[in-house]
This record gives structure tokens, sequence and C-alpha cells, in this order.
């Protein structure tokens, strides 16, 4: 059996090792294992390792310490801020408005609203994936209350003009929510420049712990949530519940290492890119799926016509990679998202994520190529497409 090579990171990141150091230290150490609530010393020590962590998180996306929310991870995030900030402005109206491409953990939430008596507007993206700012202008009414459109999409990479988002809604008096899970510590991001009012991230999508993540919340009038949670008083209510420390301080240390090193980051990843597309781009009838140039390079998504997704997918092995119905592989129905960019069902079926990260090196990326390469000639050796898909 060929050693696995692990180019699945948009599903979830190798945990670093130093914030697998700073979890044991605070799971081990004879104080900061306590309740950061209370208030003898070993509470404190626990809160201080908190204190620290939480700036780390605040210093990657430009906030205020004071303005981040620790949540279970993006998914929580998501349905706080879009749950949350719709019923926090629901007696202003009840008009809210996203994007199909976005992640279930944001479909979803507005789905439920839907069924509550909101009213929500579906933009679709056009065929690289990219909003109309023209259709969002158009879809924002006197009753709009809030905007969910992402940074990086998880399927395709694309990034989203978060600045100019965040200048409409401001303009409008919208409350903007960012769910930034894929970008959070690996592209510059600033919240207040950026004016975005909510901000979902999650440790576990750069190099920290799965089951942490936090909401960012700006310090406006005007821009608040409601809790989806009530318990005991911490989190200014807003998200209450004892805090995970040990946790805290993983997604801290990785936030540390994100900002020390994203540029150097993000240029390893770059090269990664060009070395993977600029090798399987010369196959006939290979589709890129997202933007070509407005895109985060720790992504490639490719469509192959007459390729079945299921036989590549096992074609590719020992490649850990995600299938174009990667994010529910429990369905085989083709991803709703390269549907949205009108990607057929074969060629929407067909497609193969590889997501990777400053950790992947440059010869699994060149075994990736070859393999990915060999794979699809062969299946269409054996499998001749009865006729060609080819529509983009
Ligand atoms: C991974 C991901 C989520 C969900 O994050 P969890 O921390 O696993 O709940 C939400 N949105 C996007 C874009 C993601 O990539």
């Amino acid at each position: 059996m060929p050693r696995a090579i692990y180019l699945d990171h948009a599903a979830t990141t190798p945990v670093a090792t130093e914030a697998v150091s700073a979890m044991t230290k605070c799971l081990e150490d004879p104080l900061r294992f306590a309740n950061p609530s209370s208030i003898h010393a070993a509470g404190q020590a626990a809160a201080s390792e908190e204190k620290h962590a939480r700036e780390q998180v605040a210093n990657l996306i430009g906030a205020d310490p004071a303005t981040l929310l620790w949540t279970s991870g993006a998914t929580e995030a998501n349905n706080l801020a879009i749950l949350g900030g719709a019923r926090f402005r629901a007696h202003r109206g009840r008009h809210l408005v996203t994007m199909r491409t976005e992640h279930k953990a944001v479909v979803d939430p507005f789905k439920a609203l839907e069924k509550n008596g909101y009213e929500v507007t579906w933009l679709t993206p056009d065929a690289g994936g990219l909003l109309s700012f023209d259709e969002l202008r158009a879809a924002i009414r006197n009753d709009t209350q809030l905007v969910s459109i992402m940074h990086v999409n998880n399927e395709t990479g694309v990034i989203q003009d978060v600045g100019a988002i965040g200048e409409l809604c401001r303009e409008h008096d919208v409350l903007y929510h960012c769910d930034a899970a894929q970008s959070a510590g690996k592209l510059p991001l600033d919240v207040m420049s950026a004016k975005i009012d909510l901000l979902s991230l999650t440790a576990h999508k750069f190099y920290g712990p799965p089951g942490i993540g936090a909401l960012y919340i700006a310090n406006r009038d005007g821009c608040g949530v409601e809790p989806i949670l009530y318990g005991g008083g911490q989190q200014r209510r807003l998200r209450p519940g004892t805090l995970p420390v040990h946790l805290i301080a993983g997604c801290g240390a990785a936030a540390g290492l994100m900002a020390n090193n994203r540029s150097r980051n993000l240029a390893h990843v770059q090269k990664l890119y060009e070395v993977l597309w600029d090798g399987i781009k010369g196959l006939p009838d290979i589709f890129l799926n997202g933007n070509a140039e407005q895109h985060f390079p720790g992504i490639l998504n490719v469509s192959a016509a007459g390729v079945e997704g299921e036989s590549l997918l096992l074609a590719l092995e020992p490649l850990c990679v995600a299938s174009g119905s990667a994010c529910n592989s429990l369905s085989s129905e083709p991803s709703y998202v390269l549907r949205a960019l009108g990607r057929s069902d074969q060629l929407a079926q067909s497609a193969i994520r590889f997501s990777f990260g400053h950790d992947t090196a440059l010869k699994d990326i060149e075994f990736a190529r070859d393999r990915y390469i060999s794979a699809v000639r062969r299946l269409r050796e054996v499998a001749p497409p009865a006729h060609q898909d080819s529509r983009a």
C-alpha cells in the first residue's frame, strides 16, 4: 500500500505541532486546566491563556479582541450570525440576501428562516463563481437586514471581493456577514477596512484543532445577534457554556503561526497550484471550476468530460482528494455549488477538488498531477464516452 497523500486541506488541515503543545500544556498544567470563569488563581491562569489566544485570533482579522465570541466552529458561528443577526434586526424588516454557492452551514440556516416568515433572495454567481455587484445592489431593498456572502469558496477557491460587498452593505445599512472559514489565516483579511459586521472562522481549517471557532461581531450601532443558545452568563450571554481553554489555546497558537507566515505560505501554495494546473490543463476536455484569476491557490477544482467521478476517485488512490459530491460524500448527487456555476451533471459529477497547504511537498503535487493525468487517460480509454459532453 503506497503512502496516502493528503490533499484535502479544504475539508480539514493537519494540526500544527505548536497547536498540539499549546493544548497539552492547558490540559496538563496544574493551574491552566481550570474554568476561566472562576475567580481563584487557577481560573485566572486559564483566563489569561484564553485572553492571549483571543488576541492572536483577533490579530488575524484586524479585530478588537473584545469583539470575538468563541464557538464550536464555523457551523455554529454561521448559525449564530444568520439566525441571531436576522432575529436581532427582525423589528426592522425580514428580508435577507445570500448566494447559492455558500456552504451548507450558511444555506441551511437561511432555509430555516424561510420557514419562519423571512424572505431570502438567493443570488446565482457567474460561470466562474463570482458575485455580480449589480445583482447584489438590485437585491437590496428597504427591508433588507442581512447579506451573507463568503470570502473563499470551499469547493472552488473563488474569492469574492469582500471589501466591495461590505461597502455596499454599509451604504444601505445592511449587516454584512462573511463566512471566512477558508480564508482566515491564509489571505489578508481586515474586518475594519472591509466593513464586515459579522465574520465566521474555524481553527481546523488553519492548522488548529477541530471543535473551536469564532464569530466576530462589529461593535457598532445596529449590529448584533440574538443568542441561539441559552445557559450561563459566559461570553456576554451571547454564547454561554464553559470555555474549552485547551481548544482555544490551540486555536490561538495556530492563528499566531498563520499570521507570522502568511505571505510565505501563500507563495508556496501558489507555486504548487501552478505545477498542478499547468500539468493537468494539457489534457483535452478539462475544465477549471471557478475563476482563473480571483481564486485562492490552495484549492484546484477540475472536471473531466466523459469521465465518471467515482471511478476517477478510485483511480486516484493513494491521493486523498474530494470529489464533485464531496462535501456531502454520503450522497452521489452532483455538487450544488458546481451546478450553480452552470456545470452539467456529468461535469459536476466528475469534479475533483485538490486542496493543499504550506505543509504540502512539491513532490507530492507532482505525483498527484501525474496520477490525475494517467487516471483520466486510462478511464477514457476503457470507457470512451458515447459523446463527449463538453458544455463548459
Ligand atoms: C469547513 C467550513 C465550514 C464549517 O466549519 P466547521 O468548523 O467544520 O463547523 C463552514 N464554512 C466553510 C466555508 C467551510 O469551509
